[in-house]
């Protein structure tokens, strides 16, 4: 008699391991994609299976450290709630400049402004631009993202200008960013930025893509507190 209740015991457990599976929207893990100038990694975090990919990265310019702390919170919350990016990919990169970082500069060890090296139509070559569009590895690892995602959404994290600034069509989560976070929206920075991601992703490719511009002296916990609300905006909005 007891070898029928084995079986059926062995029965349901199966079954109920497979229940045990977490959806395959709870999926994350880290990768390598790239290296920098002096050979930092450059890496991205990346959640979700299903469902259009968001692109969200910090610390493109060295000199801006708060990017990091923040996106590396918002990501422990994110993990701890995957509820949060059901039927979405997200590709998180909390810096994507680690040898600007290293030497507290904006510009890459090769002294490029990596946010005007971008093969945006108005990309101007020039020492502090870059010889040639994507000449720069780091820029090179955010392209790999792009391609390989096709993101249809971007956001990145700069200081100190306190602003939602957007390119592409945006203007509605942007203003619903600037609403969560009490920010100023600014549909234009005030200056030209050739070869910018802006001007790539947002006027070339048409993509929504926000510029969060945090103040300048900011903990990341402070971060975190203020624009909790706007970065769920952005991945739910
Ligand atoms: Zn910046």
């Amino acid at each position: 008699m007891g070898r029928p209740l084995l079986i059926l015991l062995g029965v349901f457990c199966a079954g109920c391991s497979s229940a045990g599976v977490r959806p395959a929207s709870s999926v994350s893990h880290s990768e390598v994609i790239g290296a920098s100038v002096e050979g930092r990694a450059i890496t991205a975090e990346i959640l979700g299976r299903d469902g259009p990919a968001f692109l969200i990265f910090g610390v493109i310019h060295g000199n801006e450290p708060a990017g990091e702390p923040l996106l590396n919170l918002f990501l422990g919350h994110l993990k701890k709630n995957p509820s949060l990016y059901s039927r979405r990919r997200l590709v998180v990169i909390p810096v994507l400049n680690p040898d600007g970082l290293a030497r507290k500069s904006r510009y890459n060890v090769r002294g490029v402004d990596l946010n005007r090296n971008f093969p945006a139509s108005n990309f101007k070559k020039s020492r502090r631009n870059g010889p040639y569009p994507a000449s720069e590895p780091e820029t090179k690892a955010l392209m790999k993202m792009i391609r390989q995602f096709r993101p249809t959404r971007v956001l990145a994290v700069h200081s100190p200008l306190l602003c939602v600034n957007y390119d592409g069509p945006a203007d509605s989560l942007a203003a619903a960013m600037a609403r969560a976070s009490g920010y100023p929206l600014k549909p234009s920075i005030g200056y030209p930025t050739p070869g910018s991601l802006g001007s790539y992703a947002g006027i070339d490719l048409r993509l929504p893509t926000i510029t969060l511009e945090l103040p300048g002296k900011l903990s990341g916990e402070k971060a975190w507190a203020d624009l909790k609300e706007a970065l769920l905006v952005f991945v739910n909005h």
